[in-house]
């Protein structure tokens, strides 16, 4: 299965740790890719250090329209699901996501254009309150691969953690770069 994720509707400045977090969480719960407005250029590079330490691929794309994407991605069979409280609980729909091969998932910052409703496949509540689309983006990816995201290796890291009870064992990569 492959996860992308779209931020729509980014606020300047305001949304910029916010922002971050979506794209962390995208990258450690298994997605490939994040879209999203060039407000902030400092989100990617922040995202590039990460990968660059703790390994991966994971992607910041910015993108002019988020509709283009969504459009393109539905052209090439990705499955679009939009994060609302208003949608469908996602206790109710979670095994019919888990069939799917390839998943785009919208998520908001203020008020959604009213078009990406009807552009979804799902509308997919994480419950029918409002809280905030870090929690709710972490939520649904942790239900749609049920745990198995956090057995991913991240490739050519510099620094790799061996859980342990306490204290942090970090392993170090020297032979890298
Ligand atoms: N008041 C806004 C609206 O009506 O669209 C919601 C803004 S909320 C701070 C930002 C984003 O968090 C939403 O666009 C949605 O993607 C996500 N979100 C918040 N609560 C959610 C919930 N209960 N279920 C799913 N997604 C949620």
């Amino acid at each position: 299965m492959v996860i992308e994720v779209v931020r729509i509707g980014q606020r300047v400045v305001r949304d910029d740790r916010v922002t971050t977090h979506v794209a962390l969480v995208a990258r450690a719960f298994g997605a490939e890719r994040i879209y999203m407005n060039e407000i902030n250029p400092e989100i990617k590079d922040t995202l590039d250090k990460i990968n660059d330490s703790w390994g991966g691929n994971f992607a910041i794309e910015f993108m002019d329209s988020w509709k283009h994407i969504v459009k393109m991605k539905k052209e090439d069979n990705y499955k679009i699901i939009h994060l609302t409280m208003y949608g469908e609980n996602i206790n109710d729909i979670q095994s019919k996501l888990r069939q799917e091969e390839n998943l785009l998932v919208v998520v908001g910052a203020e008020k959604v254009p009213r078009e990406i409703y009807e552009y979804a496949d799902y509308n997919v509540a994480i419950g029918s309150q409002p809280h905030s689309e870090i929690s709710g983006l972490a939520i649904l990816l942790d239900r749609i691969q049920n745990g198995t995201q956090f057995n991913n290796t991240f490739s050519n890291a510099k620094r790799r953690i061996i859980p342990t009870k306490k204290g942090k064992n970090v392993v170090v990569n020297e032979t890298r770069d």
